[in-house]
């Protein structure tokens, strides 16, 4: 069945481009050119993937992911101007999957659609938990515990730590984590890894006051049983 993508962009004509790529390529299409049609259609019915550009009438493309992640956990790839750096990190922060800056080339977007669409199909098989100590990671049912207390944690966070998890006490390059959690080359984007470092720590090591993530100067970064 072919995968269902929802474009939220107010640029029409860039709308219909996207969406005439996309349709050539097998997905089915729909489109609202306002944030607040895209996040209703977004509540409403189940799309396999939401393409949101960030600066749009009505409602923004983050306020739309804000309200949307309350319910739902559509991927979502935000669609950035050049230069909206802030709006980047904020967008990965709120729960977005990915972003790619305007203008793009269409073999990037549709390379970025399909890791991000493999990456939900992936997150599926039941796989064994993993543990250190207290900290639990069930990739089966998508969920961290420390204890008895839940860590909540985003997609990419979630996949971050276990990647680092599977590979504990091997020190793992800034480089191989983007390709490991983010899927392929973000060329100078290696500064993401230690955004999503600093999420993790804050909400695993801060939070409950142990050490599991450690900073190897000038490689990368490690997992180690606390
Ligand atoms: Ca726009």
């Amino acid at each position: 069945m072919a995968e269902r993508i929802l474009i939220v962009e107010d640029e029409e004509k860039l709308a219909r481009f996207v969406e005439l790529e996309l349709t050539h390529e097998g997905y089915q299409v729909e489109k609202a050119f306002d944030g607040r049609t895209g996040l209703s259609m977004a509540e409403a019915q189940e799309y396999d993937l939401l393409l949101l550009d960030v600066m749009l009438p009505g409602l923004s493309g983050l306020e739309l992911l804000r309200r949307l992640r309350r319910t739902k956990q559509t991927p979502v790839i935000m669609v950035t101007a050049r230069d909206q750096v802030m709006d980047k990190v904020t967008g990965l922060d709120m729960g977005a999957d990915d972003y790619i800056t305007k203008p793009f080339e269409i073999e990037e977007l549709l390379a970025r659609i399909r890791v991000a669409l493999r990456r939900r199909a992936g997150a599926q098989p039941a796989a064994l938990a993993l543990t250190s100590g207290p900290l639990k990671l069930d990739p089966a049912r998508h969920e961290v515990f420390y204890g008895d207390v839940p860590v909540q944690l985003t997609l990419r966070e979630f996949e971050l730590l276990q990647a680092l998890m599977e590979n504990r006490s091997i020190v793992l390059s800034r480089e191989k984590l983007l390709d490991m959690v983010w899927g392929y080359e973000y060329a100078g984007e290696t500064n993401v890894v230690d955004v999503y470092i600093r999420y993790l720590r804050a909400k695993l090591d801060d939070a409950f006051g142990v050490k599991y993530i450690h900073t190897v100067r000038g490689v990368g970064y490690v997992f180690r049983d606390a």
